[in-house]
């Protein structure tokens, strides 16, 4: 590991303008560190910062602070009421241990499991070495993405909980040098392109504050479904976040939202417009299973995938529903 200078920001404002790499629980951060991905010259350490309360705002949403940890807020009991696609995704994520050090603005900002980028003996990898092309293709690639992908990049984006919070339409809160914003989820993760070292809208030095959430619709069921190759302590082959509400045995409205499968936390509007309006039987889950995955690229070794997240897509949406 190279080594670095170490500092700890007292307060939001000053950590909002400092020159260094922010650490929370340093799950990710610190083993990328050891692997030589990552040598950040400064550490700022944020885990003194007050951003660690969930509170219901006026509105009836609710405002998640960047340091709460993955496992108080799965087990928050607003959470577990109001938004349990989340406290399903979380609890889905890593291993307790992990989940007792991750936080919020950690886990938005994990990075790609790819071996290959992981692996700095590999040089041909454009997320490490913008230009240099992409290992993973023709390589070793059954957990890569099939969804979003491009030639420069086909690594799959990692976050259960990022799932969850792109089907409840969350907004994320940062400040910087230059004041503060708010970035809806859906603009938040840049597709890979020919830039995949880009990976999110954030500039250099904005602190991610806070997450806001938008009043739960009461009479929506909420339902995360991850498939993978062990039950815990593993990530997603296919998993899907679904947030349904129905009336007269027609769906009024859904959100659908998939992971394991795609290069950012992959909203499927297509699904949605296939559901919205029709009766929630099996043909039409089907269908929005069949829209959803209309575009996708497998690789050499994963397009089990496409069938997979089919399958996944139908069982959370007949959960959902039921
Ligand atoms: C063995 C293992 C298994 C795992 N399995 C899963 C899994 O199944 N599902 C899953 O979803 N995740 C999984 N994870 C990933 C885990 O969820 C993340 O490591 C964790 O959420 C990161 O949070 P952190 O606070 O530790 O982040 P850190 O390591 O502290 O930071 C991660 C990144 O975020 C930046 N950062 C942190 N906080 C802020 C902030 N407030 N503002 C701006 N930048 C910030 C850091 O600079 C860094 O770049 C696994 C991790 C490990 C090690
Ligand atoms: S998939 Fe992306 S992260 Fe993996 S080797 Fe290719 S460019 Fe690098």
């Amino acid at each position: 590991m190279q080594s670095f200078s170490y500092s700890k920001a007292q307060t939001v404002d000053q950590a909002a303008g400092m020159d260094g790499r922010f650490i929370g629980g340093g799950t990710t951060l610190v083993d990328l560190m050891k692997q030589g991905v990552e040598t950040p010259k400064t550490l700022v350490d944020i885990t003194g910062l007050p951003l660690s309360s969930v509170e219901t705002l006026p509105d009836g949403g609710l405002k998640i602070g960047a340091m709460v940890r993955n496992s108080d807020l799965a087990h928050h009991e607003t959470v577990k009421a109001q938004y349990a696609v989340l406290s399903e995704a979380l609890l889905s994520g890593a291993s307790p241990q992990l989940r007792n050090m991750a936080t919020t603005g950690g886990n938005l900002l994990q990075r790609t499991r790819c071996p290959y980028f992981r692996d700095t003996s590999y040089t041909n990898c454009s997320k490490r070495n913008p230009g240099s092309g992409c290992a993973a293709i023709g390589g070793h690639n059954r957990m890569m993405a099939i969804l979003g992908t491009s030639e420069d990049c086909i690594a799959t984006h990692p976050s259960d909980m990022c799932v969850a919070l792109t089907a409840l339409e969350a907004t994320i809160h940062v400040q910087g040098p230059k004041g503060d914003r708010a970035i809806a989820i859906a603009d938040f993760y840049k597709l890979p392109g020919t830039t995949p070292n880009v990976e999110n809208a954030l500039e250099p030095g904005e602190l991610i504050t806070h997450v806001t959430l938008p009043a739960p619709r009461k009479a929506s069921k909420q339902v995360y479904l991850k498939l993978r190759d062990r039950a815990s302590y593993e990530f997603a082959l296919a998993s899907a976040a679904v947030v349904a509400e129905t009336s007269g045995g027609h769906i009024r409205f859904v959100r659908v939202a998939l992971g394991g499968v795609g290069t950012r936390p992959w909203r499927s509007h297509e699904a949605e417009a296939a559901l919205m309006g029709k009766p929630a039987t099996a043909t039409h889950f089907r269908a929005a299973a069949e829209a959803a995955l209309k575009e996708a690229k497998p690789q050499s070794e994963n397009g089990f995938k496409v069938e997979l997240a089919k399958r996944c897509i139908v069982r959370a949406l007949t959960t959902a529903t039921a």
